[in-house]
């Protein structure tokens, strides 16, 4: 079972990614975005961890709304949004429960993309987060059928999702800021489909 403090975990992982990829994910936004990714998600990630200082929240469906609100509040950009609707939907998975199985982990995954999909509205292919979440989400159903554990299921989604975020290169965007420049986008990774990768990667590391 993945307790509360283990969620508490994950997110603190993640916190850590953001701070120490800020210039990688920041340097991958400045060749087709606005050079701003890197920043938005670490400033958001750090509040978030003060938040959740702040508020002990008393269970996983807490803690994952508090990071929800905190995102959408701090964040900015086309990210805030959306990563802060990832988690909301990924709250109301498991309202107050202090542990969870790898059947709720998944669909924690599950829900979370399709609030990004219902929100940004992007499709396979428009080089977004959305092709490393996707691939990363069919691994973990596929994997939890086929009664494997939870390390190995978020490992099989941590994967998928890096295979994910490398397709994004040849990709031409059509979506965000990067759409705006056309055929330009090509060769270059997706900044949201690489911080999407780190959501995945924290949580095999932490959860698994
Ligand atoms: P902004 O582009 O507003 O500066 P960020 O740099 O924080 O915001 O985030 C850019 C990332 O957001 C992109 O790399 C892409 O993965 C993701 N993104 C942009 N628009 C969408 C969308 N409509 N749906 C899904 N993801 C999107
Ligand atoms: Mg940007
Ligand atoms: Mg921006």
């Amino acid at each position: 079972m993945i307790t509360k403090d283990k969620v508490l975990q994950w997110i603190s992982a993640l916190q850590s990614a953001y701070s120490e990829n800020k210039a990688y994910l920041t340097q991958l936004d400045s060749a087709i975005g606005d050079a701003d990714h890197g920043i938005n998600m670490d400033r958001g990630f750090t509040t978030v961890k003060v938040d959740l200082e702040k508020t002990l929240p008393q269970d996983i469906g807490a803690i994952l709304k508090t990071v929800a609100m905190t995102l959408i509040r701090t964040v900015g950009g086309a990210s805030g949004p959306l990563y802060g609707t990832f988690f909301l939907r990924a709250s109301t998975i498991c309202p107050s429960k202090t542990e969870i199985g790898a059947a709720e982990v998944v669909q924690i995954f599950e829900a979370g993309l399709e609030g990004i999909i219902q929100r940004g509205k992007a499709r396979l292919e428009d080089k977004t987060m959305v092709d490393a979440l996707t691939p990363a989400v069919n691994a973990m159903k596929q994997a939890l059928q086929q009664g494997n554990d939870l390390g190995t299921i978020l490992q099989k989604g941590a994967d998928a999702a890096e295979q994910g975020m490398k397709a994004t290169i040849p990709l031409q965007a059509r979506k965000g800021r990067a759409s705006y420049l056309g055929e330009r986008s090509i060769g270059h990774q997706d900044p949201g489909a690489t911080s999407a990768y780190f959501l995945v990667k924290t949580a095999a590391d932490t959860l698994g």
